[in-house]
C-alpha cells in the first residue's frame, strides 16, 4: 500500500491544461498526443503500482524531431515532463504527476544502423532490449545487457539506470555497452553525445 503522498500538482499548470494540449497539437500530428482521460489513463504507473496517477497528456513521438518539438512546447509552458521507456521501473522512475506531460518513446521503435564489422547497432531509443539481439543473433551476436524484464523494457529505460543482468558480470552494464547517444535537452535542443566508435572525440559523458 501507498503511505508517501503524490506531490501536489501545479494549479496554474492544471488551469492551463486546454492551451497545452493546443500547443503540443499545434506542433505535433494529431495521433501523437493523447488527453482523453481515458487514454492517458494507460499511463497512470510503472511497476511500482502502488503508486498511480493520470498525467496532464502523454506524446508518443516517432522521431527526434517530434521529441524535440513536445520539450520545446513543455519548456517555454513549464510543465513537467517525465521520460517513459516501457514503464518497467520498480522505482516510480515514470510514475507521472497530475500536472505532468508523459513522454512516451513506444513508437520510436525502429533499428536504424548495423555494423557486424564494428559490433555496432543503432536503434531508436523505444526499441525493447531483446529485440536488439534479435536483430542480430542470426549473425551470431547478442547484446550483452540482459535485464530479467528484457522482453518488455527498452533502450531508453536501460540507459537512464544503467541497467544489466546477468551477462554483466562478464560483459559490463549498460554503459559499458554504450558508444552515443542522440539526445534533447528539455528545451528541445538535439545534441550527440559519443559515435559509432570507442573514444569518440569530447568529454565522455556517457
Ligand atoms: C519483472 C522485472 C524484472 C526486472 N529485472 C531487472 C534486472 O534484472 N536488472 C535491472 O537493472 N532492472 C530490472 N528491472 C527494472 C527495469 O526493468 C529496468 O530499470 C529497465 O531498464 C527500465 O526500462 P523501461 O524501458 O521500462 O523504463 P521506464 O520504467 O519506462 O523508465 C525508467 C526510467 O528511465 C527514464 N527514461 C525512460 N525513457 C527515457 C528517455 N527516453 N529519456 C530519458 N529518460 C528516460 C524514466 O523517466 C524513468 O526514470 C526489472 C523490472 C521488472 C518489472
Amino acid at each position: 500500500m501507498a503511505t508517501i503522498p503524490m506531490p501536489a500538482p501545479n494549479q496554474n499548470i492544471l488551469d492551463r491544461r486546454t492551451k497545452i494540449i493546443s500547443s503540443l497539437l499545434s506542433v505535433l500530428p494529431l495521433d501523437v498526443v493523447i488527453y482523453d482521460v481515458s487514454e492517458t489513463l494507460a499511463y497512470d504507473c510503472d511497476a511500482l503500482s502502488a503508486y498511480r496517477c493520470s498525467p496532464l497528456a502523454v506524446v508518443l513521438p516517432r522521431t527526434t524531431e517530434e521529441v524535440s518539438a513536445a520539450l520545446k512546447v513543455c519548456h517555454e509552458l513549464g510543465v513537467p515532463v517525465v521520460a517513459r521507456g516501457a514503464g518497467t521501473s520498480l522505482a516510480g522512475g515514470s510514475l507521472p504527476t497530475a500536472d505532468s506531460v508523459v513522454l512516451g518513446t513506444s513508437r520510436l521503435n525502429r533499428t536504424l544502423e548495423i555494423d557486424l564489422e564494428n559490433r555496432f547497432i543503432a536503434v531508436q531509443s523505444g526499441v525493447t532490449n531483446l529485440s536488439v539481439t534479435g536483430a542480430v543473433e542470426g549473425d551470431g551476436f547478442f547484446y550483452a545487457p540482459d535485464p530479467s524484464s528484457q522482453l518488455a523494457c527498452a533502450i531508453a529505460g536501460n540507459i537512464a539506470m544503467n541497467s544489466g543482468g546477468a551477462h554483466c558480470l562478464k560483459y559490463g552494464v549498460t554503459t559499458n555497452n554504450l558508444l552515443g547517444v542522440t539526445l534533447v535537452l528539455a528545451d528541445g535542443e538535439i545534441i550527440k553525445l559519443g559515435g559509432a566508435h570507442m573514444d569518440s572525440s569530447g568529454y565522455d559523458l556517457l
